[in-house]
């Protein structure tokens, strides 16, 4: 490992300062990311600025009934807080399906928003990845992609975002509150992750020198009834194949309020925008859910090894909404 600074940040100011005044510095949240791509020379900073110490470490009660999740909060006290538990059901379940007790224990939330893809060519020095060195080419494309994207992929790069905290994220539009050289603004959670294109080095919204302080989650009255499904290849410690998150308000069997994410299938967490248009104000049966999933899913392109999750994606929409509908 390439040896590097390390500073605590003591407050905000001070962590943004470091960040734009160091070359090539990295934040530190657990470092359950972080260092693991530090070990193997993907990620080689000159700096960590280690963020744990700021005051960003609390989950705080809007007066509108929002919530506010400090950017150092870490995943498990996310999963365990009672609000949390209560008003949105479908992120205290997606952070528990997600890595181990003990990586939650140390995995902050913008850790999680920031965390890598786990496309296998990207930890591979002897592959060709665009991401991780621009225009050296994808050995994923050619090669094996069974995890690989069915939504949103380019000719650059095919490779999903691996987070399942994000995918409740983006079912319950929430914003990412960011601080740096110019000043706080808050990004609308869909336009914080990118799509690959021709540049997949290029993964979120986050200018240079900006710091994520914290997760605004709207009030979501129905977001009480909401699930979150994670199909992987073993039952526990392993990254989604395809992944569910939804809320839904049923009113005189009709559907009155729905909110519906994919994870496992793009280069960032996936809001279903086209299956909530087909399903606003249709009958919460499996019919319906059926043609929202196949509406969702028409642009989908499967690759030699990945097809299968396209039918495996229209079957866990229907299985979530049948089962948040009570049928
Ligand atoms: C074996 C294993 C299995 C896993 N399985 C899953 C899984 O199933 N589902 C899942 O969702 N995740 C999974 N993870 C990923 C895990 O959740 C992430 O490693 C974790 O969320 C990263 O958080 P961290 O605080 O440790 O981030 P770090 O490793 O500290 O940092 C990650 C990135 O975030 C940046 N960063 C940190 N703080 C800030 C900030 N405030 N503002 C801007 N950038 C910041 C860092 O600079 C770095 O680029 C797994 C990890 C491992 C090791
Ligand atoms: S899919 Fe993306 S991350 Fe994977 S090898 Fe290709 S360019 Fe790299």
């Amino acid at each position: 490992m390439k040896s590097f600074a390390y500073t605590r940040a003591a407050d905000l100011e001070s962590a943004v300062q470091l960040l734009s005044k160091t070359p090539n510095a990295k934040l530190l949240g657990g470092g359950t990311n972080l260092v693991d791509l530090m070990r193997e020379n993907i990620e080689q900073p000159d700096a960590l600025v280690d963020v744990t110490g700021l005051p960003l470490d609390r989950i705080e009660e809007r007066p509108d009934g929002g919530l506010v999740i400090g950017a150092t909060v870490r995943n498990t006290a996310v999963a365990s807080h009672p609000v949390v538990r209560d008003r949105y059901p479908l992120l205290a379940q997606a952070v528990v399906f997600g890595a181990s007790g003990q990586i939650r224990n140390m995995a902050t939330v913008a850790g999680n928003l920031m965390q890598r893809t786990r496309c296998l060519y990207f930890y591979d020095h002897a592959a060709r990845c665009n991401k991780r060195v621009p225009g050296a080419g994808c050995d994923a494309i050619g090669g094996f992609n069974r995890m690989h994207a069915i939504l949103g992929a380019s000719d650059s790069c095919i490779a999903t975002h691996p987070s399942d905290m994000c995918v409740a994220l983006a079912a319950l539009d929430a914003k990412v509150n960011v601080v740096g050289p110019s000043g706080e603004r808050a990004i609308a959670f869909g336009d914080f992750h990118s799509l690959p294109g021709d540049t997949p080095h290029i993964e979120t919204d986050l200018q240079p020198g900006e710091l994520i302080t914290g997760v605004e989650i709207p009030p979501l009255s129905f977001a009480r009834r909401s699930l979150y499904r994670k199909v992987r290849d073993r039952a526990s410690y392993a990254f989604a194949l395809v992944s569910v998150a939804a809320a839904l308000e049923v009113d005189d069997g009709k559907v009155r309020n729905i909110r519906l994410a994919l994870g496992g299938v793009a280069h960032k967490p996936w809001r279903a925008t086209e299956a909530e248009r087909v399903l606003a104000g249709a009958n919460a049966g499996a019919e319906s859910f059926r043609q929202a999933a196949e509406a969702e899913l028409a642009p989908a392109r499967g690759l030699a090894h990945n097809e299968f999750k396209i039918e495996l994606a229209k079957r866990t929409i229907v299985g979530v909404l049948s089962e948040l509908a009570g049928g």
